[in-house]
Formats: structure tokens, C-alpha cells, sequence
């Protein structure tokens, strides 16, 4: 039986165990929080972002990350964890509307569902959004659009794997070196206990670099913080879809609240946070105006493990035979694709293709294939860890 230990309880960490158990692996997951999704998977926006990939490889993999929680959801059954709900945008000035008029073209060649829409939709598709937040006379409207309650995924997954297979996991159990045998890494030490295996996978989120590290490997990785503040229920009617617009990223909670996220703020993190979810607030109430009416019930910054190049890592780097990144951002919408692929990579006979532009030890380009990570880029957020800690915190 195919031994491996996975490091992370995340959303990769969960997936990629769930598929390794499946596929009648021995599984021993190893955590160093008390509990799952205690990483970055349980301080994120968390809505499929399919959209914003470029080149079509890369919008093609994303995809059927988006298809493959459909497809889970099915399998495991059980309370749901994905929210359809279309994803809407707008840009408050001329240049904005042209480029997302643009990328609604190529999206739609690409035959994403998305199409342009007159702003007076807003009314019937989100009627708790003041229609004056709103200057453009075009919004773009993603029908397909989707958040995920991240932490309620990783634990279906985890119930489901421990179902399927032989499970153990280990929470409280940094991973602080590796077992080598010659150049090939067999096995894990978290403080005085071990772990043989195979195979060790890498899911650190952004702890990953350190595991990797532990090898003499190194993963060009970024570690970048993002605050998300949400708030209690909405006085009045709750927000039913999901916004992308000029300075806020804003969806529902599933107990009727709102969670906001801005680039702009998070350009402001600046070793404390004092005063920003404050200013999230703010914003999402300047949109949805029900927000004015609630309180900020929790506010925490998550770090986002992004590659230089914005491409995930997946697969085994020269010089650590045995160790196997599996690593990236934009990690909810791709779990479920990237944890089967690579499942089926670790457990079968030969590399899988579909992987084949995604190994860690690739050449990594100047270009970024994230919308998302160039606008961070654009809007200057820090690419550094706050307060020095390599975990999500509460602020
Ligand atoms: C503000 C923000 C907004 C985001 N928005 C989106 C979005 O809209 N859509 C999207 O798809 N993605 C989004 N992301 C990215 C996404 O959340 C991450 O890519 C994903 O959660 C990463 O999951 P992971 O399993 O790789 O890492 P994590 O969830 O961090 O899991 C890694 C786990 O490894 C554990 N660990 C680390 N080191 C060790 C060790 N040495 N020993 C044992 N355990 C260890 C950690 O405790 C952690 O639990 C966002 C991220 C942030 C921060």
C-alpha cells in the first residue's frame, strides 16, 4: 500500500487526501494548528475565481477546479459548502469599463458564462446594493459565479476521506524536519514523533517555503497578507450576489452578513491593522447600504501563498525525490482539481500531463496570469507576512 504523509490541513491538504485515500492510499495527515482550515483556509474570500485566468491553460485548469466542487459535492454529499450566486462588476471610470468589456469578450470566446448587462439589472440581481454606488451604465454579470465556505469544505472532505480510506490525523503536530534516506525524503519528524512514507506532500499554504526548506529545496513563493473583515446580519434585505467593483471585494455569509475585502486597504497593512476593518466597513456599507445596520462581528488577516510567477507548484523538485509541493494561490477553486491530479500523479505510474506547466522547478516567467494578483501588484499591497507570523491571525 502506497504510504504518505501530507503536511496541512487546508483546502489542498484536505482534497489531495481525500482523492489519495480514495485511490486506497494509507494517508497520515499532519497539522500544526489545533484544528482544520487553521491556516490561510480559514481567513479567505473564498468565491471561484475562474474569471480573472489567463492564458486559457491556465483559465482551462481553474475551470475544472470550479467543476470539480460540483462534481465532489456529489460524491460526498452532506451540508453543501459551494454558493451559486452571480459574481457582478462594474469600474467607475472609462478605462476600467473598456478593459472589463475586453475581458468579458475573451471570457465568453473562452465560453465562460458571462455577459455585459445594462446597470439597471443591479436592481432585480442584488437589490440590497444602492444603485448610486454604481457609475457605470455597464455592469458584467457572471451567471456561473460561486463563493465556498472554505473550513466547512475541508472538514467534508476530511469526513469523507477518513470514510473512504485509512486516515490518521495528527492536529497540534508541527512538522519540524524530514526523514531522508540518501537524497530521498522518507518520512516527517514533528517534535519527537515520525512518520514514514513514500511520499511527502507539501501543502504548507504559505508555511511551504520552510518545509521545503527543510529539504535544501527552494520554492520562489511570496507571502502575501490580505485582511477580510465581516460583518453580523444584514437589517434588510441580504446581498444575493457577489461583488467585484472599484476598492471592494464584497459577499454574503451564510448567516446573512457580508465579508469585504480591498486591495487598496491591504496596501495599507502596515505591520497592524488598526482602524482597517473599520474602513472595510465602511466601504461595503457605502455599497450595500443594510451594512450600516451591523456590526463588525470578526476581522483577520489571511496569508496568501503566491508563487512569483502566480502559477501553482505541484510535483516532486531535483535534489528531494519523495517531497511533493503542492502549493498555491487561488487554492479554494483549485483544490479540487490540482488535489485529484495530484492524488493520481502520486499513486499511479507516470507524470500527468495536465501538470506538465506547473512544476516547481520551472523557469518562472515575468508575467503574471492572475488579474487578481496584477491588480494587487498595481495597488502595492505589501508582499510580506505581518507580525512576523507565517498563520492567519484575528486583528
Ligand atoms: C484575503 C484572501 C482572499 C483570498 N481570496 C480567494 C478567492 O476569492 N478565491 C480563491 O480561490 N482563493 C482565494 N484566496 C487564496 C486561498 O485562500 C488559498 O490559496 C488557499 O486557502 C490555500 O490553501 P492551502 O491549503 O494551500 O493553505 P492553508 O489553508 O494555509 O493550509 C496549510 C496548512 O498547513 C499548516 N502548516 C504550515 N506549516 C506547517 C508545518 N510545518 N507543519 C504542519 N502543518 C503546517 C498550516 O497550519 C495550515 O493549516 C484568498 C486568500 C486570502 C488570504
Amino acid at each position: 500500500m502506497n504510504r504518505v504523509v501530507v503536511v496541512g490541513a487546508g483546502v489542498l491538504g484536505a482534497c489531495v487526501t481525500y482523492h489519495l485515500a480514495r485511490a486506497g492510499a494509507h494517508v497520515v495527515l499532519v497539522e500544526e494548528a489545533p484544528g482544520p482550515a487553521g491556516g490561510t483556509s480559514g481567513a479567505t474570500f473564498a468565491a471561484d475565481v475562474t474569471h480573472l485566468k489567463t492564458p486559457y491553460a491556465y483559465y482551462r485548469l481553474n475551470r475544472q477546479g470550479s467543476e470539480g466542487h460540483l462534481r465532489l459535492a456529489e460524491e460526498i454529499g452532506g451540508p453543501g459548502w459551494r454558493h451559486p450566486l452571480p459574481l457582478v462588476q462594474w469600474s467607475d471610470d472609462e478605462g476600467g469599463q473598456r478593459a472589463l468589456r475586453e475581458r468579458t469578450a475573451r471570457a465568453r470566446e473562452w465560453g465562460h458564462d458571462c455577459r455585459l448587462a445594462p446597470a439597471s439589472m443591479l436592481r432585480d440581481l442584488a437589490p440590497a446594493v444602492d444603485p448610486a454606488a454604481c457609475p457605470a451604465d455597464e455592469i458584467v454579470v457572471h451567471s456561473g459565479g460561486a463563493w465556498f465556505d472554505a473550513p466547512r469544505f475541508v472538514r467534508a472532505l476530511l469526513d469523507a476521506a477518513a470514510r473512504r480510506g485509512t486516515v490518521e490525523t495528527h492536529y497540534g503536530a508541527p512538522v519540524t524536519g524530514l526523514l531522508r534516506d540518501g537524497e530521498q525524503v522518507t518520512g516527517v519528524r514533528a517534535g519527537a514523533r515520525t512518520w514514514h512514507a513514500d511520499t511527502v506532500v507539501n501543502s504548507a499554504g504559505p508555511g511551504a517555503g520552510r518545509v521545503a526548506a527543510l529539504a535544501g529545496a527552494r520554492l520562489p513563493l511570496r507571502q502575501v497578507p490580505g485582511l477580510i473583515a465581516t460583518s453580523g446580519p444584514l437589517s434588510g434585505q441580504p446581498l444575493t450576489a457577489i461583488l467585484s467593483v472599484p476598492g471592494l471585494d464584497l459577499r454574503p455569509t451564510a448567516d446573512g452578513g457580508v465579508l469585504a475585502l480591498s486591495w487598496e486597504v491591504d496596501a495599507r497593512l502596515r505591520g497592524s491593522a488598526d482602524g482597517l476593518p473599520q474602513e472595510l466597513h465602511r466601504r461595503a456599507r457605502d455599497i450595500v447600504p443594510g451594512v450600516a445596520g451591523a456590526r463588525i462581528a470578526d476581522a483577520r488577516i489571511g496569508i496568501r501563498p503566491v508563487p512569483l510567477d502566480g502559477l501553482p507548484f505541484v510535483g516532486e523538485v531535483p535534489g528531494a525525490p519523495g517531497l511533493y509541493h503542492l502549493v498555491s494561490h487561488s487554492g479554494v477553486t483549485l483544490a479540487p482539481v490540482l488535489g485529484r491530479l495530484a492524488a493520481r500523479e502520486i499513486t499511479g505510474t507516470g507524470p500527468v500531463s495536465e501538470l506538465a506547466d506547473y512544476r516547481p522547478d520551472r523557469t518562472i516567467a515575468d508575467t503574471v496570469h492572475d488579474e487578481n494578483l496584477i491588480s494587487m501588484n498595481r495597488r502595492g499591497a505589501r508582499p510580506a507576512a505581518l507580525h512576523g507570523s507565517k498563520r492567519q491571525a484575528e486583528v
